[in-house]
């Protein structure tokens, strides 16, 4: 709605988050600057792996207090609904602190956080000679609590080599839908192993990341319907010069959402307009194209029938007043604009997020 002084659009549902983890990784992105790939910081011990040993190291309380500011800047950039995943935990107790964060922070604080339960999200250092024994510990240990306590609404796999392969990926999932969870996947970040594929073929909600996605890939998400969540702030840190075929999706008829992939290594950035200015500027969507895409289509990706994304009598009135011209101006100020009011669930918020960016806070003080 283009209104007197501004634009009133649904809050953001960012459908794709890493958002509780402990410490940032500034020292990467400066090895990065030095010419330092993503696989070769993560055989180096760094990547989600440092993120792991980080988070094994923290209580659950610290772990609330360095996510709970971080929560409320991706809210303070008009964010009402967030996915968050697990994954930095990689055994079952952390795995169960991080998810637990993710429900207390869900009942706290004034946005709606969906869990996913990440547990391949990296081999862990203790199995990296017998991915096929942790892969077992995921199926046979972490789904059943997961379910049993019923931590999570979806199971995400990260399917690339570095990672799992989509044999490792399907025993994941097959075995999640048996504990009744959704399938989400990393799939063909970087390049194409089959993940969107294996998405379509299992009927997973999403198939994420797509970065080198093929042909048979997209017309195989158009037949089974699987939303193609991407992910550009990600390919943009790592100074990738592609991203992903949003033109040739769309185009297919696939239902595209737009996320920011928030996580401490390749895209420590909570702000969705830089997400569709990125989507605009450099993958050839229509703003109104990626305003669809932030809004009703990660509403897609994660399951919420709710009318959530849309501005409509019965939907949840969560309401971002952005002040600018149009609605196609949004994605044209690159990311350099912030809400004027926020509404969520029709009672306004205006989120202290001024401590995001810092060290995470001491317990001790
Ligand atoms: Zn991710």
């Amino acid at each position: 709605v283009e209104c007197d002084g501004g634009v009133l659009l649904p809050g953001w549902v960012d459908s794709h988050t890493h958002a509780v983890f402990g410490r940032w990784r500034v020292e990467e992105f400066v090895l990065r600057t030095q010419g330092a790939d993503y696989g070769e910081i993560l055989r180096r011990g760094g990547g989600i792996l440092a993120s792991v040993a980080d988070v094994r190291a923290r209580s659950e309380d610290e772990l609330m207090a360095c996510a709970r500011p971080r929560l409320l800047a991706l809210l303070a950039w008009g964010t009402t609904t967030a996915e968050v995943k697990s994954g930095y935990g990689l055994r079952w107790e952390d795995e169960r602190k991080l998810l637990r964060v993710i429900a207390r922070l869900d009942a706290e604080l004034p946005l709606d956080l969906v869990p996913t339960f990440l547990g391949a999200h990296a081999v862990p250092s203790e199995f990296a000679d017998r991915p096929d024994a942790y892969v077992d510990l995921v199926v046979e240990e972490m789904l059943p609590a997961v379910a049993a306590e019923g931590l999570a609404r979806f199971c995400d796999v990260f399917v690339e080599p570095g990672a799992f392969t989509p044999a490792q990926g399907r025993r994941v999932l097959e075995a999640a839908r048996r504990w009744g969870l959704g399938l989400k996947l990393h799939a063909d970040e970087f390049v194409h192993s089959g993940g969107a594929e294996l998405a379509a073929e299992l009927g997973a909600i999403s198939a994420d990341h797509l970065g080198a996605v093929s042909d048979e890939g997209i017309a195989a998400l158009a037949r089974a319907g699987v939303v193609a969540t991407l992910l550009p702030l990600t390919l943009f840190a790592l100074g990738q010069r592609r991203y992903a075929p949003a033109r040739a999706l769309l185009d297919a008829g696939v239902e595209v959402a737009l996320a920011t992939d928030f996580n401490p290594g390749t895209a420590p950035c909570p702000a969705m307009p830089w997400v569709l200015a990125a989507a605009c500027a450099q993958m050839g969507m229509h703003p109104r194209e990626a305003i669809r895409a932030a809004t009703a289509g990660g509403a897609a990706a994660l399951g919420l029938g709710d009318g959530r994304g849309t501005l409509r009598p019965g939907a949840p009135a969560d309401l971002v007043l952005w002040p600018v011209e149009s609605v196609d101006a949004l994605p044209y100020h690159l990311g350099a604009v912030m809400p004027r009011a926020i509404w969520k669930r029709g009672a306004r918020v205006a989120p202290d997020w001024l401590s995001a960016f810092g060290p995470c806070p001491s317990l001790e003080g």
